[in-house]
């Protein structure tokens, strides 16, 4: 985000590059900016959205994160999808700003949203995961090696080969995974 930029010191402009508006800070960026309420708005039903507009950050990601509602018919967790599409905002719209210099800064961006999204450790682990294997794809890896220190998340996506997987992230791991020649994942004893 470009008031996180400027705050380190490393650029100088804090406007929106997508909209222009005044303070691109993470609220912008996930729920206002015209990119996020183009998807919301497809979503959100019009009676809903005045509460889901006008929360503070803090209540809004509370409460959609916490939820235990569940969307459309059929019964797709709310909190998860919730989850889902404020990431794929958030690196969308990262993906635009920073084309050229991605890289390391992609990383940091994803830490931040997932702090945010206050994951547990095995959503965390899968979360890197799945933002390592994006980054590979995007240069055409054909052969992939994931290294997890979770005995968990490893456990979770060797089973999810023998049997279908309830848990959203790991499925999006297993299409990632069969875009691929070879993949294979390692628990390195510690
Ligand atoms: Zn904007």
């Amino acid at each position: 985000m470009n008031v996180e930029r400027v705050r380190r010191g490393i650029g100088s402009d804090n406007t929106c590059r997508i909209c222009g508006h005044d303070l691109e800070e993470l609220l912008h960026v996930l729920r206002v900016c015209p990119m996020a309420k183009d998807i919301w708005n497809k979503l959100i039903p019009i009676e809903k959205q005045v509460r889901f507009y006008f929360r503070s950050f803090h209540e809004w990601m509370t409460e959609n994160l916490q939820t235990m509602l569940s969307f459309g018919s059929n019964g797709i967790d709310w909190s998860c999808l919730f989850g889902m599409i404020s990431w794929c905002i958030w690196k969308n719209h990262n993906s635009f700003v920073f084309r050229i210099s991605l890289g390391a800064r992609r990383k940091s961006s994803r830490s931040l949203i997932v702090g945010y999204l206050g994951c547990s450790v095995l959503e965390r682990e899968l979360w890197g995961i799945l933002d390592g294997l994006d980054m590979s794809l995007d240069q055409d890896f054909k052969y992939i090696l994931i290294q997890t220190d979770s005995c968990e998340a490893f456990n979770a996506i060797q089973e999810a080969f023998v049997g279908d997987s309830k848990s959203t992230l790991i499925r999006i791991i297993h299409q990632l995974l069969s875009k691929v020649l070879h993949w294979s994942i390692q628990h390195p004893s510690r």
